[in-house]
């Protein structure tokens, strides 16, 4: 399908991220049912769900890593995947793609990090690469953001000298260095061992007060507790329950979200 009518053209300009009704299947099996989201400018939302409920998939179909099947994604005035132009929406090529995808950032469980470059070089490739950033000015700006995420003086380390929980910050500052709009984490911490999983939060944290807008897929509780302006529980392809997290994780009205926090908190 080249060309659709839209039915999120009346934007609110305080919502940044919209999804509606969201269908990803792969093969014969459908993975996400009609998902709907909505994330203001500034908040940061924990998707919660048991393994296999949808979560990474739908992140990569915000990032537009997969192609949704039907619904439609929206992150501040860009159709994911397409242009609008009167009143329809016109699919993308992958040059436009691309140019969307950099106002959008992703952080995964496992860093992906090029080991054989440096911390700073890690940070600068996406600006230079991308965006044509001068290299004097990548580095300045790479050095600031390694400043921030606390690795001021791992700049010309290599990824593989560094731990697990430092790696995953440099992941960060090269996640910041493209200025995204917004971050999807996909599980940031999950790789991690459990003495290092404070200081990745605690970054996350900092960008969250910042007023960074934030897709979160975390089992971190306390982050969620305390970070998250809404909590989101996945299952099976759709949200079953959204809301503050006093309200989703302090008291859930559904038995899917019970069973699973019960589990998570065991
Ligand atoms: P979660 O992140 O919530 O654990 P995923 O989004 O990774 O869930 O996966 C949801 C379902 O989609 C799983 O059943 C998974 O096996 C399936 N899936 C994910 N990616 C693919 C793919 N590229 N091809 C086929 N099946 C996939
Ligand atoms: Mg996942």
């Amino acid at each position: 399908m080249s060309e659709r009518t839209t039915y999120a053209a009346t934007r609110d300009p305080d919502v940044l991220v919209r999804a509606v009704s969201v269908h990803k299947r792969f093969g014969n099996i459908d993975v996400l049912k009609g998902l709907d989201l909505t994330v203001r400018r500034g908040q940061v939302v924990v998707l919660l769900g048991p393994s296999g409920a949808g979560k990474s998939t739908f992140l990569r179909c915000i990032n537009h890593l997969e192609s949704v099947d039907s619904g439609e994604i929206w992150v501040d005035d860009d159709p994911i995947g397409f242009r609008l132009r009167d009143g329809r929406l016109h699919e993308l090529r992958e040059r436009a793609i691309a140019k969307q995808r950099a106002q959008i950032a992703m952080v995964f469980q496992r860093f992906n990090l090029f080991p054989n470059r440096t911390v700073l070089q890690n940070v600068i490739e996406g600006p230079v690469k991308v965006k044509g950033t001068p290299i004097a000015q990548a580095r300045q700006q790479g050095q600031e953001l390694l400043d921030r995420v606390g690795l001021a003086d791992k700049v010309d380390e290599y990824p593989g000298r560094l731990s697990g929980g430092q790696q995953q910050r440099v992941a960060i500052a090269r996640a910041l260095a493209m200025q995204p709009k917004l971050i999807l984490f996909d599980e940031p911490t999950s790789a991690l061992d459990p003495e290092l999983v404070g200081e990745v939060l605690n970054v996350m944290t900092e960008l969250a007060c910042a007023g960074m807008t934030m897709i979160v897929v975390t089992h971190e509780m306390s982050f969620a507790r305390e970070v998250a302006d809404q909590v989101v529980f996945i299952d099976d392809g759709v949200v079953v329950e959204m809301g503050p997290p006093e309200q989703v994780i302090g008291n859930p009205t559904h038995s899917r979200t019970r069973q699973f926090l019960a589990r998570v908190h065991q």
